[in-house]
């Protein structure tokens, strides 16, 4: 038998099922449930993707140990156009054929099974390329940035979360003073900014007056700039992730970095919220299929009282039970990807703001229904699996831990439940009942 590589502490699981949970074979199981569900060219674009982490596996030696660093691969996944697919990304020359947020869906699976954290830190990066293709109103230094972000030439980070406002994200403490020369001076903490240590570039919100959310303004950063510091804040779920706890001093922001000025800022922010939670959908999807290989590869495979143990009601019936309900969310996000791709497509690359502004409450929905599905079936998943699946053999500690992390980014599961409250409200005044 070919010498396993992956690294571990020993290993607990014997040779012929751990070959059996290789990535080229978790793989197959996912496209075998997919290929009947999806378009030809989602689904090949699906398997190219796959076949580039295949090899990039194999030729790197890639182990995923828990201290394995991966910062240093993101330029070759951008070299391979595997760091954003929501658009053709045209204005920096890159005129991606496969793009939308349905092909989103399929680069997000083939880099989740590859490696989970790799996967949710290059989330973080579309969350600074989003508002930067917005709003780049062809001023070349923010294509250039755009250009780096999506080619992979320095991770990207968004700076939201303070210290003392996390959910409550518009009553900002980090201020903003303008100068006679149009530029932006920020003094304040940000904190829990996934990829900020590692990125040159960051965008970040400020605001001209404490506490008020109408006088926000949204900036680039460029970590080389004086007043800039960034720690790690290290989250031991997520350890190969570098999370950031920044302090601006006197922080001095060029006219041309400034995205949205004051006034501005908090209508960028919830511009960029459909996309990042349905991103965190896409992620959290992934992650439960991931889980579902896992577990389907082993309980096909490991046998106690003589039986493979998915033949025991107690784990294939629960297994299964784990199976319908993704598939079924699957279609469901599926679904609401092609047509928002639809919509795009009709009103010419970009969703007119009521369209967008109706699709707050799917957004949550989705955001909220797939990451608490994602945490009980990466659970479960382990669980079905006995002491294997909590081993350090495979991914699943990984995705039981991103799992558990994904419900609080992009607003807490409470937060998604109080939107959706409010948005029932809306509704029914809408009914006229
Ligand atoms: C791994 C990780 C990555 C992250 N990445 C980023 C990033 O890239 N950029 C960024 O800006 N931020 C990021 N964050 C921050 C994240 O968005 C915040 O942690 C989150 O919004 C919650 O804020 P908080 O931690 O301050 O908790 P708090 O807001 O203090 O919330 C504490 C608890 O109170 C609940 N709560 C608060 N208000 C209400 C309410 N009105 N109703 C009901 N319950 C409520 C919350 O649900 C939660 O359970 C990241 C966090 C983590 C852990």
């Amino acid at each position: 038998m070919e010498e396993k590589k992956t690294k571990f502490m020993d290993q607990a699981i014997n040779d012929e099922i751990l070959e059996k949970l290789s990535l080229k074979n978790r793989y197959a199981f996912l496209n075998t449930n997919l290929m009947t569900v999806l378009e030809p060219k989602h689904f090949n674009f699906l398997k190219s993707a796959e076949k580039f982490c295949t090899r990039y596996e194999r030729k790197n030696d890639i182990t995923h140990a828990t201290d394995e660093e991966f910062y240093h691969w993101i330029p070759d996944f951008g070299k391979e156009g595997l760091i954003s697919r929501a658009h053709a990304y045209s204005e920096i020359d890159l005129n991606f054929e496969d793009h939308g947020l349905a092909t989103e869906l399929m680069r997000c699976l083939a880099l989740s099974f590859f490696d989970p954290q790799f996967g949710m830190a290059g989330g973080a990066t579309i969350l600074a390329i989003n508002p930067v293709f917005y709003h780049h109103e062809n001023v070349p230094i923010r294509l250039e940035i755009l250009k780096k972000f999506v080619t992979g030439e320095t991770p990207g980070a968004i700076l939201i979360t303070e210290p003392e406002r996390g959910s409550d994200a518009v009553h900002q403490l980090t201020t903003l003073k303008e100068e006679s020369d149009g530029s932006y001076v920020l003094s304040g903490e940000k904190i829990y900014n996934t990829n900020a240590p590692k990125s040159r570039y960051v965008v970040a919100y400020a605001t001209a007056e404490e506490n008020n959310g109408n006088m926000m303004a949204q900036v680039i950063i460029d970590t080389e700039w004086d007043g800039w510091k960034c720690d790690r804040v290290f989250i031991p779920w997520v350890p190969k992730v570098w999370l950031g706890h920044e302090y601006f001093t006197n922080l001095r922001v060029p006219k041309e970095y400034i995205l949205g000025p004051v006034g501005k800022g908090r209508e960028h922010m919830f511009e960029g919220l459909v996309p990042e939670r349905i991103g965190i959908s896409l992620d959290a999807i992934s992650q439960a299929w991931n889980a579902l290989a896992h577990c389907s590869i082993y309980s096909n495979n490991r046998k106690q009282f003589n039986q493979e143990i998915l033949k025991f009601q107690g784990v294939g019936f629960s297994l299964t039970d784990l199976w319908a309900r993704v598939m079924n969310v699957t279609q469901g996000l599926l679904r609401f990807c092609e047509k928002y791709d639809a919509t795009e497509e009709k009103f010419g690359g970009e969703i007119p703001k009521n369209i967008s502004q109706a699709m707050v409450a799917a957004a949550s929905q989705f955001k909220y229904h797939t990451t608490a599905l994602s945490k009980e079936v990466c659970y479960e998943c382990a669980n079905l699996m006995g002491g294997a699946g909590l081993s350090d053999n495979t991914l699943m500690h990984d995705l039981l831990n991103i799992s558990r992390i994904q419900e609080i980014i992009g607003g807490s599961r409470q937060i998604q439940l109080y939107i959706l409250s409010m948005a029932m409200r809306q509704l029914y005044k809408m009914t006229g009942i």
